[in-house]
C-alpha cells in the first residue's frame, strides 16, 4: 500500500485492473513524460488506488485517480477501461473544477486513451447506464455519442 493509499483509506487496485489502468494510461499525450530516478524517461502515469464503496464510480485529483470497489467488480473490461480512460483524462486535461464542458473533454479524450490501448469504447460506452443525472454531467446520451464519435487516432493535445 502506498503512503497516499495509507492516507486515503484506498487500498491497490487489483492487479487486472491496474494493468487495465496503466495500460490506458500509457497510451497517454505525447508531450505527457515523466523521468524515473535512473533518467529514463516513461509516459506520465498517475497512482491508481481502491475505495471500498460498492458504487460504481472513478475520482481524479492531481495525479491520484480512485476507483470504487464496485467499478471493478461490476464492469467488463471495456467499461472499466473507458471510466480510467475518463479520469485520466481529467488530469492529463488539467482539469480542477467540474463542468459540463469538462465532463465531456475528458469523455473525448478518455475514449481516445481506452480506443488507443485497444479497448473496445463502442462495448465501453455501456458504462454510461451507471451515471446518474446531475446539474453539471451533461446527458447520457450525449455523452454516449461524444464517446462514439472519437477515432482510435493520435490523442489530440488540449486545446490551449
Ligand atoms: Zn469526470
Amino acid at each position: 500500500m502506498s503512503l497516499i493509499a495509507a492516507i486515503l483509506g484506498a487500498s491497490m487496485l487489483p492487479p487486472d485492473h491496474l494493468a487495465i489502468a496503466t495500460r490506458v494510461a500509457g497510451a497517454g499525450l505525447p508531450q505527457c513524460r515523466m523521468y524515473r530516478a535512473d533518467g529514463s524517461e516513461g509516459p506520465c502515469l498517475p497512482s491508481f488506488a481502491l475505495t471500498a464503496s460498492g458504487s460504481i464510480n472513478g475520482h481524479s485529483r492531481a495525479g491520484h485517480i480512485t476507483f470504487t470497489r464496485g467499478a471493478t467488480t461490476r464492469l467488463t473490461a471495456d467499461e472499466f477501461a473507458l471510466l480510467a480512460g475518463h479520469e485520466i483524462a481529467h488530469w492529463y486535461l488539467g482539469h480542477g473544477e467540474s463542468s459540463r464542458e469538462a465532463e465531456l473533454a475528458a469523455d473525448r479524450l478518455g475514449a481516445q486513451l481506452a480506443c488507443q490501448a485497444g479497448y473496445d469504447v463502442t462495448k465501453g460506452a455501456a458504462v454510461f447506464r451507471f451515471v446518474g443525472k446531475s446539474r453539471i454531467y451533461p446527458e447520457r446520451a450525449e455523452r454516449v455519442r461524444t464517446v462514439l464519435a472519437v477515432g482510435c487516432g493520435q490523442a489530440a493535445a488540449p486545446a490551449a
